[in-house]
């Protein structure tokens, strides 16, 4: 009988106790003495994040396919049982076997924004496991770090062992091939780092150097170590239709945020807009086949339950069987009680006949991510939408019979004028009046249209990386700019407008670009009382603030200024295929307001041709 770490008495005094207890459908037990290496594999959020992220059941899937291997999950538990496991000394387990994270062989770590770099701190702490990877000893986990994050590792790089850059299924079986061996041969955890840095992708922190100019900008980056690359090449499956799958996904026992089997039809985005970094990072674009994709859904919705499927990517309006996929799943499934969503559409592919088949017009909204609100913001940032796009989308939904929409815009983007910050009102109140050009009697009542603005916050490898911030005053006034433009529309009373909050933005900014030294807040924020930082509940700006104090660590340094062409970037030792040289292009053409076209239109040479596949060798129109 699997005895669990939590006592029934504290099961009883926490929230949602089914966060901790495992056994969930569909999760892997295993012998641990008839295995070779344990793995936790851990999302630094609640238990309801966690369960939702797909990149964790693949990897989960994957390592547990091999025998030799028992991967096992680990989240951060809430602030009420991180107080109690803090004042009764519990360390910190997984689910499956209830195991101390310590008795593990990795903690693996996927880093998918910034916001949750406390929370590592907090997983790492509570498994009892020193905070700095130099203080650990051969008795301690490897803790390994992977996602969107790593590729600007620098900020939690003393935290980390290592980093695989890239994504998981190409050289995994790698990595953990060569720990099996240096483990048999009684090889120490530098023996090991130094055979794992070897690997393509792999980065160790502890083998690089980094000098500063005397303005604070970094000078140089170096291996140290004989054995670590000068450049780490991020790690790209080309063959998305053929690359491990989980065909029967653990199915949580309490509702998580995405409750339903997700299809991912593909990786990357031909679109190139100057402010994504996924679109960036995960080119080139790789489709998914239809007819894989369509077995999939049997398999995952028979092994699950679950009464909904969703169609997951960065673009999947762009997905080329996209309308094959939908007319199967509609045929197949919509009779069977099974729902079908399609997150992520864009204005100028909305395709009533699809949308109106898997949504249910009187209880849906429609989302849409103009982003600017003027043509010359939307050439700025390359959104390759026109006006005429956006209300003609709206027309067609309208016509429809939806009378809700959802704009998404950014505030702060560079270039940005008064006049394109009103204009994000102007374009919401055409969008309005589209929908009472059509007959009263013809329409769904009165129409509701809610604009949302979040702060834009330059990231790593996208043509915005050398983009000055603002402060959080400076963001408050552009949003107070759009409230007011918003009081003098037509169609106000069918307007609704609000924005995201400042404060987390000018801190994700810090990390989003931060180098080593930043690693310093944050270790002070994690000694000050802060966890959850994406969680506005328990988010504390207090407490950073006086973490910068503290360490004297310059917020303004990071986020204030407008990088030099030129400079060094903290992640510069990373190869993405996508060139640093296409980047500085785009930037400049951002200046100019010159549109790229997209990768089905026109390539535009931006490097990730270089991994032989994908949409780049896709015939052109
Ligand atoms: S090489 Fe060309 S087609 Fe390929 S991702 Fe880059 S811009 Fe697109």
């Amino acid at each position: 009988m699997r005895k669990l770490a939590l006592s029934d008495e504290i099961l009883m005094k926490i929230e949602k106790p089914a966060r901790y207890i495992g056994n969930e459908l569909n999760s892997v037990m295993k012998n641990k003495d008839e295995i070779d290496i344990r793995f936790a594999m851990c999302f630094p959020d609640v238990y309801e994040i966690g369960m939702s992220h797909l990149g964790i059941q693949i990897l989960y899937d994957m390592f547990n396919r091999r025998k030799d291997v028992w991967c096992e999950r680990v989240y951060s538990p809430w602030i009420d049982l991180d107080k109690i496991m803090r004042e009764q000394k519990i360390p910190l387990f997984a689910l499956e076997s209830q195991d101390p994270i310590r008795d593990f062989d990795f903690l693996g770590i996927t880093i998918q924004y910034e916001m949750c770099y406390t929370n590592i701190l907090q997983v790492i702490d509570l498994s009892g496991i020193p905070l700095h990877a130099c203080d650990r000893t051969e008795d301690d986990p490897i803790v390994i770090g992977g996602g969107p994050c790593a590729y600007n590792p620098e900020p939690i790089a003393e935290f980390f062992d290592l980093f695989y850059i890239g994504e998981g299924e190409t050289v995994y079986d790698e990595l953990l091939d060569v720990y099996k061996a240096n483990k048999a041969s009684s090889g120490s955890r530098k023996d090991f780092l130094e055979k794992a840095c070897q690997i393509e992708g792999i980065y160790v922190p502890a083998f690089y150097d980094v000098t500063y100019n005397e303005d604070g900008t970094i000078h140089e980056m170096y291996p140290t170590n004989e054995h670590a690359p000068v450049k780490v090449k991020k790690q790209v499956v080309m063959d998305v239709t053929n690359a491990p799958y989980p065909e029967a996904p653990v199915v949580p026992y309490i509702k998580v945020t995405q409750d339903r089997v997700v299809l991912e039809v593909q990786r990357g985005c031909i679109r190139g807009c100057r402010f994504c970094q996924a679109g960036q990072l995960y080119r080139p674009t790789r489709e998914r086949s239809v007819e894989t994709l369509k077995e999939y859904a049997y398999k995952m919705l028979k092994s699950t339950g679950h009464e909904e499927i969703s169609l997951s990517s960065l673009s999947t309006s762009d997905y080329s069987e996209l309308k094959e996929l939908v007319s199967f799943l509609i045929e197949e499934f919509r009779g069977k009680g099974i729902n079908i969503s399609l997150p992520s559409l864009r204005i100028d592919a909305f395709s009533l006949d699809v949308m109106s088949k898997v949504q249910d017009i009187r209880k849906s909204s429609l989302t849409f991510a103009p982003e600017a609100g003027s043509q010359r913001m939307r050439n700025v940032i390359n959104k390759g939408l026109t006006e005429e796009d956006i209300i003609n989308g709206a027309g067609q939904a309208f016509e429809g019979g939806w009378n809700k929409v959802k704009l998404y815009f950014m505030l702060g983007l560079p270039e940005e004028t008064e006049e394109d910050m009103e204009a994000i009102a102007v374009l919401a109140d055409k969008v309005a009046r589209r929908y009472y050009e059509i007959p009263k009697d013809q329409r769904n009542g009165k129409c509701q249209i809610t604009a949302s603005s979040s702060f834009f916050i330059p990231k790593p490898f996208t043509p915005f990386q050398w983009a000055r911030m603002y402060t959080n005053e400076e963001y408050i006034s552009r949003a107070a700019i759009v409230k007011h433009a918003f009081m003098e529309q037509l169609n106000r009373k069918s307007l609704r407008y609000n924005w995201h909050d400042a404060e987390v933005t000018v801190l994700e900014g810090v990390f989003a670009r931060g180098d080593r030294k930043t690693a310093r807040v944050i270790e002070e924020a994690y000694r000050l009382g802060c966890i959850y930082d994406s969680w506005t509940e328990s988010f504390d700006n207090e407490k950073w603030m006086k973490a910068f104090k503290n360490t004297g660590i310059d917020l303004a340094f990071y986020n204030l200024r407008e990088r030099d062409i030129d400079e060094v970037f903290p992640w510069d030792f990373i190869d993405i295929g996508v060139t640093k040289e296409f980047l500085k292009r785009e930037w400049k053409r951002a200046m100019d307001g010159e549109v790229t076209p997209n990768c089905r239109e026109k390539c535009s040479g931006c490097g990730a041709a270089g991994w032989g596949g994908g949409v780049c060798f896709e015939s052109k129109n």
